[in-house]
C-alpha cells in the first residue's frame, strides 16, 4: 500500500485524487477519512498544533467530512480543548475500544515518542522497508485515532494525561497489565449520553408547509428506517419561551435532527437546549440557505442537502454513522 502525507496532520494518509472536481479523498491514520477540495489551499506545515489537534479531532467527530475554507476558519479560531475534556474523550474512547472488563489494552504507548517524532520530522519508515513499516503501521493505526479523539498536542501532554493523571492521580487506569480499573469505569458510566435506551428522536424545523412535506416525506422516513420514533411538535413556533411540552420531549429524545433551512430562532434554541443536556444533535440545512446558518453551528457537520433524495440517503447514513 502507497501512503501520502495528509495535508492537515502530516501522517500518512492514503490518497485518491479526482482531477475532475480537484478534490482528494483522504484517509489518514491520524484524522480517519476526509474530503479535501483544492480550493482550501491548506498545506502540510500551514496549521499550529492546536489547530492541528482540533481540525483533526473534528473529522475523527463526524462521518468523512468536506472540509471547506469556512470549515478550516471557524475551527482555527477555537481555543484548545481543556485538559479534563481531553481526559474524558482518551478514556471514553478506551471504553469504546475495550468494552469488557478486565481486558488489556495492548496499545504501545511506549512508542508514542518515537511514533510522534517520525511523523514530525516525516521519518517514518517506507513500505519497502517491510519490517520496520509493518511495526510503524501496527503501533499508528492504533494510537494515532486516540490522539486525534483527544486532542492532543504534544507528546509531553500525552504523557502527562496517561501517566500523571489517568494512571497515578485519578487510577482510572492501572498498570501491568494495563487496564480500566473498577474507578475507571464509574467514571465512564456518568459519562454517557443521556437516555441511552430511549427510542424517541425530537425534530426541530420551520413550520412552513413545503418542509412539514419534505418532513413527513423524508425526515421522517429516514429515521424509521434507522429504527427510531421521530416526533415533531407542530405549529408551536417560539424564540425563546420553550415550552413543557418541548422541555419534556426534548429530555426524552435519544438525539435531535435539527434543520436550519428557514433560519428560524426556536430551531437553535431546541438543539442548544439539547446540547446542554449532552444529547446528540444532527444539524441540517437546505444547500442554498446555507449562507445564512448562524456562525456557532456552520462549523459543525452539517447535512447540507440538495434534494430531498439527497436528504434522506445522508441524514439515513449519519444517524447510522454517529448514534451508536
Ligand atoms: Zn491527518
Amino acid at each position: 500500500m502507497k501512503y501520502e502525507v495528509c495535508p492537515i496532520c502530516g501522517s500518512p494518509a492514503e490518497q485518491e485524487r479526482e482531477a475532475r472536481s480537484s478534490t482528494s479523498y483522504y484517509n489518514c491514520l491520524r484524522c480517519g477519512e476526509f474530503v479535501f477540495p483544492d480550493i482550501t489551499g491548506i498545506q502540510l506545515n500551514d496549521l499550529s498544533p492546536i489547530e492541528i489537534a482540533n481540525i483533526s479531532g473534528w473529522i475523527r467527530d463526524n462521518d468523512n467530512p468536506k472540509i471547506t475554507t469556512d470549515i478550516i476558519n471557524n475551527i482555527q479560531n477555537q481555543p484548545s480543548v481543556p485538559m479534563l475534556t481531553k481526559v474524558d474523550l482518551l478514556l471514553k474512547y478506551l471504553s469504546v475500544k475495550f468494552p469488557i472488563a478486565g481486558d488489556p489494552i495492548d496499545y504501545n504507548f511506549n512508542k508514542v515518542n518515537e511514533l510522534l517524532n517520525q511523523i514530525r520530522n516525516q521519518t517514518f519508515p517506507s513500505v519497502e522497508d517491510k519490517h520496520a513499516f509493518n511495526v510503524f503501521e501496527n503501533t499508528a493505526k492504533k494510537v494515532l485515532p486516540l490522539l486525534s479523539i483527544g486532542r492532543i498536542l504534544t507528546r509531553n501532554e500525552f504523557n502527562y494525561i496517561l501517566n500523571n493523571y489517568l494512571i497515578q492521580e485519578k487510577k482510572y487506569l492501572s498498570v501491568n497489565p494495563l487496564i480500566i480499573t473498577p474507578k475507571g469505569w464509574a467514571h465512564i458510566e456518568t459519562l454517557k449520553y443521556t437516555n441511552p435506551n430511549s427510542k424517541k428522536v425530537f425534530v426541530a424545523m420551520w413550520f412552513e408547509d413545503g418542509m412539514k412535506k419534505i418532513c413527513d416525506d423524508f425526515i421522517f422516513p429516514a429515521i424509521v428506517k434507522a429504527g427510531y420514533e421521530p416526533i415533531r411538535i407542530d405549529n408551536k413556533e417560539h424564540n425563546n419561551d420553550i415550552n413543557d411540552e418541548i422541555i419534556a420531549e426534548i429530555r426524552s429524545s435519544r438525539f435531535v435532527v435539527a434543520d436550519f433551512t428557514g433560519n428560524r430562532g426556536g430551531v437553535y434554541y431546541e438543539a442548544g437546549f439539547a446540547n446542554g443536556l449532552n444529547i446528540p444533535v444532527i444539524h441540517m440545512c437546505k444547500q442554498d440557505e446555507l449562507q445564512s446558518v448562524h456562525f456557532d453551528v456552520n462549523h459543525r457537520n452539517i447535512i447540507d442537502w440538495e434534494s430531498e433524495d439527497d436528504l434522506y440517503k445522508r441524514l439515513l447514513n449519519r444517524i447510522k454513522a454517529t448514534i451508536i
